[in-house]
């Protein structure tokens, strides 16, 4: 799960973390008070998506080509930055060509900048640790340095008992800084609340260096692993549906595991594992997988009617591959699902269907004595072969 922003901003603040005071605003004249309130020369009028790349970014329909960052001297600057951001359509790298609707915006006191540093914690599943991403030239730049000037991003890793002196000494080396003791104090801060939290990114681009020598985090982006979001409700409260993928969201409150990807063959499966190794096979056979769905193992009629539902949403799906192995789970009962969803949901692409295990040949039964035109298929590759055929011809 992603959060904006300013949300990022105030969980960081509340652990003590360098970053300047600020309001977010819903509408104009919140982002009036916001100035009142601020009582500051200079703000920074921050469009809130969950992307990044504002500052580089433009507004569809808007031929000034100003970006979601904005400096303002007044408050007379902030109402009418505020108009032309609030409700209209910010695009950047990040967001793809549609953009996204800006619905909040954050003003923030503005800050001096002397250099602009990237800093960013990672988790990584592969050695259970967390990594540490540092770059002297951070900005907005940031992606194409990577590609250029590799060299020039420094990665630390951190175990999972703690950073040792040293390492904290080579970060704050590399990004030439020289009071070391405040920068050790900002990387266990974030390491703490990294941890606390279950998040999985936390990224500081820039981290500020300003002239008087302080550290000031300038922008925030964090995300959090949706696993562990049963034991942090001040993350859960954070979350903006208005943010995220529809089908998702409509997946994620019944309980399937649900996630949009871009080619033409839906699959629904029971187990990631196995979704997995679907997905895997059609790619294999050449053909490109419409989502990842696991209806996961206690599924029941009602759970594969909404999977049926979700995925005939999307527009681009040329097939369906049903793929389950009945275990707990029996395969008449999702024949049954499959029968009643398909017949209440007016199924406009071939279906093809592999079911195996625990009785399966019920379940074979019953979708032979339905009237739907449904493929069988023996085996994983059979299957694969005749979605990738099925959506070839479609
Ligand atoms: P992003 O483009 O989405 O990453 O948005 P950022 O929050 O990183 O802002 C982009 C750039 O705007 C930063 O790299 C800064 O150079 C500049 N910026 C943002 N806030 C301020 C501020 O308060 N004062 C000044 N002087 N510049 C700012
Ligand atoms: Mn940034």
């Amino acid at each position: 799960m992603n959060i904006h922003e300013y949300q990022a901003k105030a969980l960081l603040r509340a652990e003590g973390l360098p970053i300047l005071k600020g309001e977010v605003a819903f509408s104009v004249n919140e982002a009036e008070s916001a100035w009142d309130k601020l009582n500051a020369p200079l703000v920074a009028v921050k469009a809130q998506i969950h992307a990044g790349g504002r500052g580089a970014g433009h507004f569809l329909h808007d031929k000034n080509a100003k970006g979601g960052v904005r400096l303002c001297r007044s408050k007379q600057e902030v109402k009418e930055n505020a108009e032309s951001m609030l409700g209209k359509t910010l695009i950047t790298k990040q967001t793809g060509k549609n953009g996204r609707n800006v619905q909040r915006i954050y003003i923030e006191e503005g800050g001096d900048i002397e250099r602009e540093l990237y800093f960013s914690l990672l988790l990584d599943r592969q050695s259970a640790s967390i990594i540490v991403i540092a770059s002297a030239s951070g900005g907005i730049d940031i992606e194409e340095v990577a590609q250029t000037n590799p060299q020039l991003i420094h990665k630390t890793k951190i175990s999972s008992s703690g950073y040792s002196p040293y390492q904290a000494r080579k970060i704050a080396f590399a990004l030439n800084l020289p009071n070391l003791k405040n920068f050790s104090l900002l990387l266990q801060k974030l390491i703490h609340v990294f941890q606390r939290l279950d998040a999985s990114l936390l990224e500081i681009n820039p981290l500020v260096v300003q002239p008087d020598g302080q550290l000031l985090i300038m922008d925030a982006k964090m995300t959090f692993d949706d696993n562990a979001l049963f034991r942090q409700p001040e993350v859960e409260k954070l979350r903006d549906e208005q943010e995220e993928e529809p089908a998702e969201r409509e997946a994620n409150e019944v309980g399937l595991n649900y996630i949009k990807l871009d080619g033409s063959i839906a699959c629904m499966v029971n187990g990631a594992g196995l979704a997995m190794a679907t997905m895997d096979i059609v790619q294999n056979f050449g053909g490109s997988p419409a989502n990842f769905l696991d209806v996961g193992g206690g599924a029941d009629k009602e759970r594969v009617e909404t999977a049926f539902r979700i995925i005939l949403k999307d527009k681009v799906v040329k097939a369906i591959l049903v793929n389950i192995f009945g275990g707990i789970m029996r395969c008449d009962v999702i024949a049954q699902g499959i029968v009643a969803a398909a017949g209440k949901l007016k199924l406009h692409v071939p279906l093809i269907v592999r079911l195996q295990g625990t009785n399966f040949e019920q379940g074979k039964q019953i979708l032979a004595n339905s009237e739907l035109n449904i493929i069988t298929a023996e085996t994983l590759a059979d299957a694969a072969q005749k979605a990738v055929n099925a959506a070839k011809e479609k």
